[in-house]
């Protein structure tokens, strides 16, 4: 009943004057009018909630680590309906982005500050983040783990110095600039990820670990324009002769020579190339930390402007942390591939830059690490792109020298290059599996041919992954797709039995495992995680659940600075919550009320 009071409730607050009295209040224009009668519904739905303290657990804030978000909680009554709540705001493009603004009105009042904070609370933020803490998010790893799911860590803060240096802001805090105290959070999480993971599988497992972090670039850096400015220098002075790849094109070891040498750049300061030698020495001293914990490590994939600057610095990380041991050799790392980088789907040049990635790892001897999505930010790319054909480059963000926008211009394109780019991989991680087993069963040095390549056996005989893949993605297509490759690939093999929607389970061994991944981000697309579950059989947990930007936590705990940055991320993340994503997230958390309450 309080299921169905609650959908009523929802309903009718959102239809009811509730948020027309908002809009008398603080609103000037009719856009804003609609946006706060929403948010005011949802703030008349925390207060239905806050009178229900049966169905308001989260009352007693600050909370306690068990009593957030979990999958074993993720069917209680109390986190569908915020699951429904949250993704019912979510399905409004004008409500997503006026949050910001929004926030800022209603944090300036008094009382309605406080309700506002509570409202978050309840909804977004333990929708999206996983703990206040890197230590409070540990039961929910146990649980995660309980349901053989791993979890993709991911702790940045946002950086907006403006913001970090404000009134607000605590003088600890001050002390310290934002994005160190990133790098900082960042060595943490992967401490508390080895340490999670030593307590399940062993300090010296080799496999299985499956709690990964994510890190962000320009998150650690004091201003991410240094860059932008680094990606130009680098589309500067590429050699012309190359073969034509489209923007943001393929990265070349040479790329950061720049940060080594004393030799003038048009485009970089002396202050961007001390912040650039900064970040790439931090990336090195995490990369370090996650060598000597056996954590892996993913680099997201961000705006193309960014990305010949990521590119570069992630192609440098994978040379040196990749490296495949040579036989006898102890001292490498005891997870492979360590780093990751990340390839978007939505970018024309992806499937020419895998394929050179991955050659160059053939030719360097070291492991490649992909994670493969579709791109999070296409509608501002195609913006970015447009504003600068019409207005001039100092007019928009976009440094691509093309004619066409660095993304496909339809979504068939970017799902068909998803799926090419799927099959690629997956042909590569048969060749490591079969070139492994075989070096495995053969005691003499010989040449083995590969489906791309000639390799050295005694490279192999390490027995670690020469390439490892994490897909992510919401997309179901797209998950029966990788599921039917493995199988047609010889990676698994069919149980014979059914997951009782008519489809067989398949065994997938732990040389598979150790390679391919699934993943979708926290608080997003349950059922698609459990369906992978469903379908799965194997020792390690083949799926993660990750966290990206959706959900950019502040890992010191503040409320306060966490909802300007869940708000931001909202909207720059409006591909991943649109394409019906959230539309259909509401209509699974109202289905699974009604169940609930009348099933
Ligand atoms: C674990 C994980 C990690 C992630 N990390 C990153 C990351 O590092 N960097 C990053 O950018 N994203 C990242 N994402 C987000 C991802 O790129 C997608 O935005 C998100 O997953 C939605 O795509 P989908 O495959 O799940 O679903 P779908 O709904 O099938 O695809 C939506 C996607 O299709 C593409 N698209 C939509 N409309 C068009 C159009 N008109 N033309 C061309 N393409 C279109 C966009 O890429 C959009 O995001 C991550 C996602 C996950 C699950």
């Amino acid at each position: 009943m309080f299921a169905l009071a609650r959908q009523t409730a929802l309903r009718r607050a959102f239809s009811s004057g509730l948020g027309q009295q908002h809009t008398r209040h603080y609103a000037s224009s009719r856009r804003l009018g609609r946006t706060l009668a929403l948010v005011g519904a949802g703030l008349g739905f925390t207060a239905f909630l806050v009178e229900h303290p049966t169905i308001h657990a989260d009352s007693n804030l600050p909370q306690k680590p068990e009593s957030r978000n979990s999958s074993s909680d993720s069917t209680s009554l109390r986190s569908l309906v915020r699951a429904y709540v949250v993704y019912s705001m979510c399905s409004f493009p004008t409500l997503v982005d006026a949050a910001p603004k929004l926030l800022k009105v209603l944090m300036g009042i008094p009382v309605v500050r406080n309700i506002t904070e509570t409202f978050v609370r309840v909804t977004f933020f333990d929708q999206f983040v996983g703990g206040d803490t890197a230590q409070g998010t540990l039961p929910l790893l146990s649980s995660f783990r309980a349901a053989n799911k791993g979890v993709l860590f991911s702790y940045s803060i946002e950086v907006d110095e403006n913001e970090a240096t404000s009134s607000n802001t605590s003088s600890k805090k001050k002390a310290q600039p934002v994005h160190k105290r990133c790098v900082d959070e960042m060595i943490r999480s992967i401490d508390v990820a080895a340490d999670f993971e030593d307590s399940i599988v062993g300090q010296h497992a080799r496999s299985g670990r499956r709690t990964w972090v994510a890190i962000k670039l320009t998150a650690l850096l004091p201003d991410a324009q240094s860059l932008i400015a680094l990606s130009s220098h680098i589309l500067a002075t590429r050699p012309q002769h190359e073969p034509s790849i489209p923007f943001p094109g393929c990265p070349r070891p040479t790329d950061l020579n720049v940060l080594n040498t004393t030799a003038d750049s048009k485009f970089l300061s002396e202050k961007d190339i001390a912040s650039l030698r900064e970040l790439y020495s931090d990336l090195r001293r995490i990369s370090l930390r996650a060598q000597e914990r056996g954590v892996k490590l993913l680099i997201d994939a961000e705006y193309s402007w960014y990305q010949p600057a990521i590119d570069a610095m992630q192609l440098a990380l994978m040379r040196e942390f990749n490296k495949i041991p040579s036989q006898g050799d102890k001292s490498g790392p005891i997870v492979q591939p360590l780093v990751y980088g990340t390839f978007q789907a939505y970018l024309r040049r992806t499937p020419l830059h895998l394929a050179q990635s991955y050659r160059d790892a053939q030719a360097n001897n070291y492991a490649l690490g992909v994670k493969l999505v579709r791109g999070a930010y296409h509608p501002h790319e195609v913006s970015a792109h447009e504003a600068a054909r019409v207005h001039g480059k100092q007019d928009s963000l976009s440094i691509s020298p093309d004619a066409l926008p660095p993304v496909w211009s339809s979504k068939n394109e970017t799902d068909s290059c998803y799926n090419e780019c799927v099959k690629m991989v997956v042909g590569w991680v048969k060749d490591d599996v079969r070139s492994n087993s075989a070096s495995a069963s053969s005691s003499t040095s010989k040449l083995s041919v590969g489906r791309w390549f000639y390799r050295k056996d005694d490279a192999k005989s390490s027995g670690l992954p020469n390439i490892g893949v994490l897909f992510g993605s919401h997309n179901g297509a797209s998950v029966k797709l990788i599921l039917s490759e493995l199988l047609g690939n010889g990676l698994a093999t069919s149980l014979g039995v059914e997951n009782g929607e008519g489809e067989a389970v398949l065994k997938l061994e732990d040389e598979v495992i150790e390679r391919v991944t699934l993943a979708q981000l926290y608080g997003m697309c349950d059922e698609l995680t459990d369906y992978i579950v469903r379908r799965t059989s194997s020792n390690a947990p083949m799926v993660l659940n990750g966290r990206f930007s959706v959900c950019r936590a502040v890992p010191y705990g503040s409320l306060t600075e966490t909802m300007p940055y869940l708000s931001r991320r909202a909207i720059e993340n409006k591909s991943v919550l649109g394409n019906g994503h959230a539309a259909e997230e509401r209509r699974r958390a109202g289905r699974e009320i009604w169940a609930k309450v009348f099933g």
